[in-house]
C-alpha cells in the first residue's frame, strides 16, 4: 500500500539499523511519546533489533490511557441519563470506570453511540432535537481540532442540544512534567508526528534548550521509527540537544495553520489530570468562555464526580517509564484485555496492551 509498504522495506531497515549499531557506543533511554509509536514498535519487535545499549521507555502518548478515571466516570452518568445520546469513538467504550464501562451503559439501555467523527455527533443532534447529544472528546492535539471545529459549526448553526465532554491534553508540558520528575531516566525524545502536524514544532526548541534533551520529530512506520532512532543516537553521542524532523512527509515546522487558529477560537489553557501521572499545570485544554454552553461537564453538573485509581495498577509506573508492562504483577494474570484493571491494557495504543499482544509468550517462556 502506497506509503505504507515503503516504510516497511526490510532492506532500508537493515541498513539503518546497521547505521544504528555502528553509531552506538555507550547506555542510552529515549522515549516514544506516543502510543502509536509504542504499538509499531512492539509489534514489529524494533526494540529487540536495536543494539542492547538502547533502551526504549514507552511515555504517555496514548489519549486513552491518560484520560482520568473520572472523566470516565462523568461519562458514565451522562451516559446513563435517558434524555442523552452519548456519542464516542469506540476506543473508549471498553475503557472501565471505577464500575462499570460504556458498554454496559448501552447494554442496560442507554443510548451509547459509536461515531467516527464530531460531526456525526453534531448530525444527530440536528436529528434528534428533543435529545441531548454528547461527544467524548479527548485525546491530544492530533483529535483536538475537529471537536473544536464541531462546537464551532453548532454554535454557528445554533444546535443548542449539542456539547462536548472534554479532556483534551498537550504533550509540550507533558514532557516538561517528565524530566522534572526526579525518578527521570530519559534523555532524549522521539516526539510525536502527527502531534506536530498540528502544531508545528516550535513548543520544542525552548524544551530541548532547558533540559539539554534531543527532541527528534518520529513518524509511526517501522522506517519512519528507526530514522529517528538513528538521529537522536548522533545527538546523543556527539552531545547535541536538538528539535529534529525526522517526518517531513507530514510535518512542518510552523503546522497546520487553519488548525490552529480553530484551536485558539474554541479552547483555552487549563490544568489537567493525567491518569497515573497527576495534575500538570497548563496541560490540556478546555472550552473558551465564548463557547461554555457547549461544556457537558457544566450542562449536566457532573463535575462534582471523583474517583481513586485502583490500587493493583501500576499503570502510573508503565506511563512514566518506570516499569515494563510485564514487571506489574497483575499483567497476563488478572489483568489481560478481556479483563482490564487499567487503561494501558484495554487501548489498543496502550503499552500493556501492546505487551500482551505481541509479547506475553516470549515473556512466558523467558520466566
Ligand atoms: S498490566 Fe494491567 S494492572 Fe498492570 S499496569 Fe498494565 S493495565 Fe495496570
Amino acid at each position: 500500500m502506497k506509503y505504507l509498504d515503503e516504510f516497511s522495506d526490510p532492506h532500508l531497515a537493515e541498513r539503518l539499523l546497521g547505521q544504528i549499531h555502528a553509531a552506538t557506543t555507550r547506555p542510552m533511554a529515549m522515549m516514544e511519546v506516543c502510543g502509536g509509536q509504542t504499538h509499531s514498535i512492539i509489534r514489529h519487535g524494533i526494540d529487540q533489533l536495536l543494539p542492547e545499549q538502547i533502551e526504549l521507555i514507552h511515555g504517555p502518548g496514548c489519549p486513552v490511557c491518560v484520560t482520568p478515571l473520572e472523566i470516565i466516570d462523568r461519562a458514565l452518568a451522562i451516559a446513563a441519563r435517558p434524555d442523552v445520546v452519548f456519542c464516542s469513538f469506540g476506543d473508549m467504550l471498553r475503557v472501565p470506570g471505577s464500575g462499570r464501562d460504556l458498554f454496559s451503559v448501552k447494554s442496560a439501555g442507554g443510548d451509547v453511540r459509536v461515531v467516527y467523527s464530531p460531526l456525526d455527533a453534531l448530525r444527530i443532534a440536528r436529528e434528534n432535537p428533543d435529545k441531548e447529544v454528547v461527544f467524548f472528546g479527548i485525546g491530544f492535539e492530533t483529535t483536538a481540532p475537529a471537536n473544536a471545529m464541531t462546537v464551532h459549526q453548532a454554535r454557528r448553526l445554533g444546535v443548542r442540544n449539542f456539547s462536548l465532554l472534554v479532556s483534551h491534553v498537550l504533550v509540550p508540558p507533558a514532557i516538561a512534567a517528565i524530566m522534572e520528575s526526579p525518578t527521570c531516566r530519559v534523555q532524549a525524545f522521539l516526539a510525536a508526528g502527527h502531534v506536530c502536524s498540528v502544531m508545528g514544532t516550535s513548543a520544542y526548541p525552548p524544551l530541548a534548550e532547558k533540559y539539554r534533551v534531543p527532541i527528534v520529530v518520529t513518524g509511526f512506520e517501522p522506517l519512519d521509527i528507526l530514522e529517528g532512532v538513528r538521529r537522536t543516537v548522533l545527538q546523543l553521542e556527539e552531545g547535541r540537544h536538538e528539535v529534529e524532523n525526522a517526518y517531513p512527509r507530514a510535518v512542518r515546522d510552523e503546522g497546520n495553520l487553519p488548525a490552529m487558529e480553530m484551536l485558539r477560537d474554541v479552547f483555552e489553557v487549563t490544568d489537567r489530570t493525567w491518569r497515573g501521572i497527576g495534575t500538570i499545570p497548563r496541560s490540556g485544554w478546555r472550552l473558551a468562555p465564548a463557547y461554555a454552553e457547549f461544556d457537558a461537564e457544566n450542562r449536566f453538573d457532573v463535575g462534582a464526580i471523583r474517583t481513586a485509581e485502583s490500587s493493583l495498577c501500576r499503570s502510573g509506573e508503565v506511563l512514566q517509564g518506570l516499569i515494563k508492562p510485564h514487571e506489574c504483577a497483575a499483567f497476563g494474570t488478572r489483568c489481560t484485555p478481556r479483563t482490564p484493571l487499567g487503561a494501558t491494557m484495554v487501548s489498543s495504543e496502550g503499552a500493556c496492551a501492546a505487551y500482551h499482544a505481541y509479547r506475553r509468550l516470549d515473556l512466558v517462556e523467558a520466566k
